[in-house]
């Protein structure tokens, strides 16, 4: 649920998003296209009038009749597929008292995790995070629990988030240090995560990173698919985020589709980690960016799948 600026752009957007599912399930090895929804609203409503809006949007999506399954993203959560759910039982993440599986969040962020000690196995030939530098732009659902998993594993943060409130909860929490939401990008760190919007990674930002490689959860990270090459130009690592980030698609596929239990979840989760480092592998064999590899990588899934 997002505010556009116009229609166009939405559309725009929601093409974008759905095919970046469709690479993100086929690397996730989960057995579905994909798919996605916008809707583009004048403002963020609530009350009655987004109970409305929701009810209305179930209805839309039980016309498609199972084609399309929808779930939670920006600006909707748990209790909005809890209302979804009142028209059509196509859908994931419902809350567990509502019987969904909840948020899908924390499992993504186990999910980037492991893409981060992929991209550090890669760059460092180490994994052991101890000592490591992470930035996080963005301590949100996903960003704040990625933090305390790092934090666990002996990294040293830097978090931003336009919500000081949030950032100030994880430096208390974490001992990470807090900088501006604008500075985030340019700290010199070992891996960058960007947790908080799309279109992140573009030509002035990349020319000022000061990182070694970047992996985190925002989908569509890159403004444009050639700042794939910037990236790869300036020697800095980037496990693209439809393989980074596919933890909440396995959360919500798993648990509510699949009927996988927790050991299963959580191999699943850990296996972004191998795929990452199958990207970042294929990308060096062929002499391309990583997003081509991993784009590559799931058309062959896809293929094979048909
Ligand atoms: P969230 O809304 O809970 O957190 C995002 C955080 O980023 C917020 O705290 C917000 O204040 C902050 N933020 C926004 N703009 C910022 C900026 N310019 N600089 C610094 N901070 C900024 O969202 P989330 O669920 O944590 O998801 C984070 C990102 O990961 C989103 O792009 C989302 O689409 C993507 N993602 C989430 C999931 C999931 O399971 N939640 C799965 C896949 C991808």
């Amino acid at each position: 649920m997002k505010v556009y600026a116009s229609f166009d752009d939405a559309v725009a957007d929601v093409v974008r998003l759905a095919g970046a599912m469709t690479l993100k399930n086929a690397l996730a090895g989960l057995p579905f296209g994909g798919g996605k929804a916008v809707l583009a609203v004048p403002r963020l409503a609530d009350g009655e009038a987004r109970r409305g809006m929701l009810e209305r949007y179930g209805a839309f999506v039980e016309g498609l009749r199972g084609a399309y399954v929808t779930a939670c993203d920006m600006n909707t959560a748990e209790a909005d597929m809890d209302v979804v759910a009142t028209r059509t039982e196509h859908v994931l993440g419902r809350s567990t008292t509502a019987g969904g599986s909840g948020s899908s969040a924390p499992d993504t962020a186990v999910g980037v995790f492991h893409a981060i000690r992929a991209v550090c196995r890669h760059v460092f030939a180490d994994d052991d995070l101890t000592g490591r530098s992470v930035a996080i732009q963005g301590v949100g659902a996903v960003g704040a629990v990625l933090a305390d998993l790092l934090r666990g594993a002996g990294a040293t943060l830097i978090v931003a988030d336009v919500d000081p409130t949030r950032a100030s909860e994880v430096v208390d929490r974490t001992g990470a240090r807090a900088v501006t939401a604008d500075a985030i990008l340019r700290e010199p760190c070992d891996v960058l995560s960007p947790c908080a919007t799309g279109g992140v990674l573009n030509a002035d930002t990349i020319a000022a990173l000061a990182c070694r490689a970047v992996a985190g959860a925002a989908n569509n990270q890159l403004a444009t698919d050639a700042d794939a090459e910037r990236l790869r130009a300036r020697g800095i690592v980037y496990a693209p985020d439809f393989a980074a980030n596919a933890g909440g698609v396995i959360h919500l596929a798993g648990y509510e589709t699949l009927g996988w239990d927790d050991a299963r979840v959580a191999a699943r989760l850990a296996a972004i980690g191998a795929t990452v480092t199958e990207v970042l592998r294929l990308a060096d064999a062929d002499g391309t960016t990583t997003a081509e590899a991993a784009a590559r990588l799931a058309a062959d899934r896809v293929s094979a799948g048909r």
